[in-house]
């Protein structure tokens, strides 16, 4: 059974969700506030954390910040303030997906499962590690070194990166770097993928020069051997 860490102070929504979740199979345990959520996810082990952006003390891209230097746990930001840039600053901080309130439940489930979802696939699917020139991503270990560095990436990074890796020379468009990474479910503006592309090639490739990742104009993105 997944154990998911809500972090939610209006009490009216937290007691709902959590009889939602309940309902769906998930254990829940709620906490109200970013340090006692820190604290909780330091001594426990949880599948997924739902959090709110307007946390009373840290706030909840300062939270997300904070598991994402320890953790690779999938997040979920449920916020009022829906704005692009908030939306960016939490997918930037690591979050996997951004909920505008007032959400349908089912519309955070469908989330959740498809994040589970393609998290199972990347874990189980086709070879454990794949190479491209002094590129290794490791599957299992969720690693990727180029040469003998280390490189940090966040989950949607990885994913991204795992998506061209096994494609290489397959031109690919932002839909179907959308629908991969993304999933069907996600409705989010296609620039996301070039943030996205932008964020990746910084951390690969120091000076950017397209070494790994190339644009075709017009089309979108290859990794061209
Ligand atoms: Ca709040």
């Amino acid at each position: 059974m997944a154990h998911i860490l809500l972090v939610e102070d209006e009490e009216n929504l937290h007691s709902f969700l959590k009889l939602e979740l309940e309902y769906e199979g998930y254990e829940v345990t709620v906490s109200e506030n970013g340090k006692e959520a820190l604290e909780l996810f330091h001594r426990n082990q949880y599948d997924m954390v739902l959090l709110d952006l307007m946390l009373p003390g840290i706030n909840g891209l300062e939270v997300c910040r904070r598991i994402r230097e320890e953790s690779m746990v999938p997040i979920i930001m449920l916020t009022a303030r829906d704005t692009v840039m908030d939306r960016i600053t939490g997918l930037q901080l690591g979050a996997d997906d951004y909920l505008p309130k007032p959400f349908d439940t089912q519309e955070l489930l469908a989330r959740m499962k498809g994040i589970f979802r393609r998290i199972q696939y990347t874990q189980t699917n086709d070879a454990v590690q794949l190479t491209f020139k002094d590129l290794k991503l490791d599957i299992m270990s969720r690693q990727v070194m180029r040469g003998s560095n280390t490189i940090e990436l966040t989950n949607k990074e990885f994913e991204l990166l795992h998506v061209f890796m096994k494609n290489i020379n397959r031109v690919l468009t932002r839909d179907i770097l959308l629908e991969q990474v993304w999933g069907y479910e996600h409705v989010v503006e296609t620039n996301v993928v070039d943030v996205y592309i932008r964020y990746l090639r910084n951390k690969l490739d120091e000076n950017n020069k397209e070494e790994y990742i190339q644009t075709v104009r017009g089309v979108g993105y290859v990794m061209r051997q």
